[in-house]
């Protein structure tokens, strides 16, 4: 297939697929999801996002009627199915199906599983970023990965209008995370990221940036940092699953980072070189 949609065992191209009106996403966002990258058929950091998954849905009350393995296969399966050997999977759970109403249906109403995999080759690493700023409005569930997208869509439109790759939120004036990402800088050698806590969504790739710096004796610190931080950083960050780990080199049109490109280039080849092995 040229790319898959599947909803509850049914499968169909994606512009084909048909779904209930009454999923409980499409009047409240009521589901949790994730999104990896897959090269050769093999799916990126796989055990890592389930966990992340099951993580999220346990947080809002979600009941994921498989296994971490069951769903694994599931995956795994789905995967060989679309041509391309480099995919972009995304798979979200929604709470069920049943009609309009806040309060959850009963515990009888099975979760749904929807997946769609497209041909995706990986964006590259080494393209330098430009981005913006907005306030971050959002929540204070940032850590879930729920559907409940529309601030993240305001903030990644804005980049867009403004012709920027990726937007910063801060509240006030820290930095907590992307529209679509998660925020890191280097300065002075330390790699400086956001906690994770309420804030902000504990991204995959953040957390392998971490193990990678540990590995090569790269001192990480765990604390908020403000916008003049970012401003004044040897380096930026920005990471996700789809893009890895890229550099910043402006923020609304201001030059920023490129101060210590060796190291940052390090824990780009070390991400690449890991990324490339686990899907060989
Ligand atoms: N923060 C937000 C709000 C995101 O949407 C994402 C990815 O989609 C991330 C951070 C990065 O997470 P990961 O590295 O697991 O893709």
């Amino acid at each position: 297939m040229k790319d898959l949609a599947y909803y509850n065992g049914n499968i169909a191209p994606i512009d084909e697929m048909m779904v209930p009106m009454n999923d409980r996403v499409c009047y409240f966002g009521d589901g949790v999801y994730e999104a990896t990258m897959v090269n050769n058929h093999k799916i990126f950091a796989l055990k890592e996002h389930l966990e992340r998954l099951y993580n999220s849905a346990g947080l809002i009350g979600i009941a994921i009627p498989y296994t971490k393995d069951e769903l694994a296969d599931i995956l795994n399966n789905l995967v060989q199915k679309v041509d391309s050997p480099e995919q972009m999977l995304y798979w979200q759970v929604t709470r069920g199906t049943a009609p309009r109403n806040h309060i959850y249906p009963s515990k009888d109403v099975k979760a749904n599983l929807w997946v769609t995999i497209k041909p995706m080759k990986l964006k590259d690493p080494k393209k330098m970023l430009h981005v913006t700023d907005m306030e971050d409005t959002r929540f204070l569930h940032c850590n879930i990965k729920t559907l409940n997208l529309l601030v993240n869509c305001m903030a990644a439109q804005k980049a867009e209008e403004q012709g920027c790759d990726e937007c910063v939120f801060h509240r006030g004036e820290i930095v907590t995370e992307g529209a679509h990402s998660n925020i890191s800088i280097l300065k002075d050698g330390v790699f400086i990221t956001h906690p994770t806590d309420h804030y902000i969504l504990p991204g995959i790739t953040r957390m392998h940036m971490i193990q990678i710096c540990k590995e090569q004796g790269i001192p990480v610190d765990e604390t908020p940092f403000t916008m003049k931080e970012l401003m004044e950083a040897d380096e930026i960050f920005v990471s996700s699953a789809t893009q890895l780990c890229r550099r910043v080199e402006s923020l609304n049109g201001i030059s920023i980072g490129g101060k210590d490109p060796e190291r940052a280039e390090l824990i780009q080849d070390c991400y690449m070189e890991k990324f490339l092995n686990e899907t060989r």
